[in-house]
């Protein structure tokens, strides 16, 4: 709503070979890229992140990454530096994502250092936060979230350098979504929650909703006060859906 463009993210997580360049050129020849109401974003696993930057550049598609480490370089075996994303052609990078913070147990605290690595290497970070089933059943959504924020995001957030994503846990890949109005509490809780922190740099970050959109809920959640576009996962991986979500807004 009003001018913010919003952002349509596909995280492909850990999916995608070589020949998965069919769905990027898919969505290349749609020419949905650059037209529309929304900017898209395709988050490939690390190993096409160069191929498919590539194969983007001159299109308005942009390519991110799904994780970086803090440092710019040393001994830290597997893990990929903002800046090796930067190099590659990536412009976004997500941090943050709850399968991240579960599966290698990274705190606020590590997230907010790779958001600061991400603004390092001139890297657009897309910061994750959002409650498990049992926090929201515990009514300590809007606790969690805001004590997210508050760890995760470093100081001089401006709408240029973050994006943030609200993806309550429980609605990852597993078909649930909040309700509407459960969504937009959360977003204008954020949306108050970053224009009180960082005053007019705060007002035009983009807010995402992410948890089990698909083409069939896209319209009616992304119209939604304070949904600035949405992370996509499962839906992300077939370039009609992707498309069909991206024409949603
Ligand atoms: C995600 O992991 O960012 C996500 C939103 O996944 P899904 O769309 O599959 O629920």
């Amino acid at each position: 709503p009003g001018t913010i463009r919003p952002l349509i993210a596909g995280n492909w997580k850990m999916n995608g070979l070589q020949g998965s360049v069919a769905e990027l050129d898919a969505i290349l020849g749609s020419g949905a890229a650059g037209k529309g109401n929304a900017d898209l974003l395709i988050c490939p696993p690390a190993t096409l992140v160069a191929g498919f930057a590539a194969r983007a550049k001159g299109s308005q598609l942009a390519i991110g990454g799904q994780d970086c480490h803090a440092e710019a370089s040393g001994a830290h075996t597997g893990d990929i530096a903002a800046e090796m994303l930067k190099d590659a052609g990536a412009t976004y990078v997500i941090v943050g994502h709850s399968e991240r913070r579960a599966d290698h147990g990274e705190s606020d605290a590590v997230v907010r250092a790779k958001a600061e690595a991400a603004w390092r290497a001139g890297l657009v970070a897309i910061v994750c936060v959002g409650e498990t089933r049992a926090e929201r059943d515990a009514g300590r959504a809007m606790d969690v979230v805001g004590g997210q924020l508050a760890g995760s995001i470093p100081d001089g957030a401006t709408s240029a350098n973050l994006v943030v994503a609200y993806e309550p846990v429980w609605a990852i890949g597993t078909g649930l979504t909040p309700t509407s109005e459960d969504i937009e509490q959360i977003h204008t809780f954020i949306r108050k929650n970053l224009t009180e922190r960082f005053k007019a740099d705060g007002a035009g970050v983009r807010v995402l909703y992410g948890g089990s959109l698909k083409p069939g809920n896209a319209a009616e959640i992304l119209a939604l006060a304070d949904v600035n576009g949405g992370l996509i996962g499962g839906a992300s991986l077939k370039a009609a859906d992707f498309l069909a979500i991206a024409a949603a807004v």
